[in-house]
């Protein structure tokens, strides 16, 4: 089979991932351009803009047995791999071509977690070695690979990932039965976390941020609480909603704790489709607006202040769909409003609707100059007055909805790195 034929093949089943002979690779991307594949190709976004991934796996086969996912063991469908050189030159042919700048590789467990792992690194220690590619890499990691593997996966990627799926082991059992949430997948996160710890203070002391003290380290505290986000390794997992009939409690109460615990970068949320040919081919679809509300939740987890229990769950623990869970924890807590714009404190802020964490930094400053005098001021710093009035009074006095200019919608922006 031909290279573009297996890449088709390989880019389809990576969808259901969340993000993104030199002869016989030219050829391949002349056939990816002439197929119009190139419009399969991820973008994906990035601070500042997207970048064009190609997204794909290694090997669509896989001996695990995952309800949901369409490559499984027990599916019926054409088995394709690549090579770590036949990836690794493809991909560059389609980097030389303007096709891609990054890569997001995944791949079929094919014997054991180590063995695929390997051939996953293998790819990306190609691309930086012998290829001399200085992009973006995200490399899959597989549930249950060894410390080692996952250090020599750090060694070669930007990012990477290990998809949970589901939020314990009750759930994780209902949709992957093979897989095993508390002896693979959570110290498949914790070697994670130990090596993006270890490159962070690598990362700070090179920068000189850190110092080695004895055993331990000297640590300036006013430039930490300033630092920008690391441009370093970063690490994130997906879950599949709605597909073993867990709360969105159960999922933000586990995503909460890998915040803490285990260092991870984001998590990503991915509404359940059944795919024909799955276990789950008969099984209802998760509503994207669920997913929308998980991804909003998360927001208000990372750079709100919130915490799980304060979240506006219903009696079953979901939240509510229809209005974003900031709107309905302000409507539930009549007693904190309206703030004073002029003197609240930055938490006080960060809870109201229609005021996001950059808007609440150009507050607080342009308060020092005393430049907030009307709601123009207010929209002109980036509050979205349609939101945010009912719950706020500037000077006193309430604030209109009204300005002399349109206001934005209301949007979140997910970042790749
Ligand atoms: S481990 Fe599960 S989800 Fe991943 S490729 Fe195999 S069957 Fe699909």
């Amino acid at each position: 089979m031909e290279a573009a034929e297996k890449l088709s093949i390989l880019i389809r089943d990576a969808a259901f991932e969340c993000e993104g002979g030199r002869s016989v690779a030219a050829r391949a991307v002349q056939e990816l351009k002439a197929q119009r594949l190139q419009e399969s190709i991820y973008h994906a976004k990035v601070r500042g803009g997207t970048i064009p991934l190609l997204k794909t796996l290694l090997t669509n086969a896989c001996i695990k047995n995952c309800a949901y996912c369409p490559i499984a063991a027990y599916c019926d469908h054409q088995v394709v791999s690549f090579k770590p050189d036949e990836m690794a030159r493809l991909f560059i042919a389609m980097h030389k071509a303007g096709l891609v700048n990054g890569l997001f590789l995944s791949s079929g467990v094919v014997r054991d977690a180590d063995t695929t792992q390997e051939l996953i690194n293998d790819t990306a220690k190609l691309l930086r070695t012998r290829y001399g590619f200085r992009g973006y890499i995200h490399l899959k990691v597989m549930p249950g690979a060894s410390p080692e593997a996952i250090k020599e996966a750090s060694r070669w990627a930007n990012r990477i990932s290990v998809n949970l799926e589901a939020p314990n082991e009750m759930r994780l059992k209902k949709i992957a039965p093979d897989k095993n949430f508390q002896t693979e997948l959570i110290p498949t996160l914790q070697h994670i976390a130990q090596i993006v710890d270890l490159k962070r203070v690598e990362w700070l002391e090179r920068s000189g941020l850190v110092k080695r003290y004895g055993k331990g380290w000297l640590v300036d505290l006013d430039d930490l609480t300033t630092l920008p986000r690391l441009p370093i390794l970063s690490s994130t997992t997906q879950f599949v909603v709605g597909a073993a009939g867990e709360s969105d409690r159960e999922i933000l109460q586990t995503v909460a704790r890998l915040y803490r615990q285990a260092q991870l970068g984001r998590a990503y949320f991915s509404a359940f489709r059944p795919i024909c040919g799955t276990r789950m081919e008969n099984a209802p679809s998760e509503s994207t607006v669920r997913e929308r509300r998980l991804y909003q939740a998360d927001f208000l987890l990372r750079q709100y202040g919130f915490e799980v229990p304060e979240l506006p769950f219903d009696a079953n623990g979901q939240l509510p769909l229809d209005k974003d869970p900031k709107l309905a924890w302000a409507l539930q807590h009549p007693e904190h409003f309206p703030i004073e714009v002029t003197t609240a404190e930055r938490e006080e802020l960060l809870r109201v609707p229609g005021i996001g964490p950059e808007t609440v930094g150009k507050l607080l400053a342009a308060r020092k100059k005393g430049a907030i005098l009307t709601a123009n001021d207010l929209h002109r710093l980036g509050v979205i007055l349609k939101r945010a009035a009912p719950f706020i009074t500037l000077h006193g006095k309430p604030v209109s909805k009204e300005v002399s200019v349109k206001e934005p919608e209301a949007t979140e922006q997910l970042r790749l790195l």
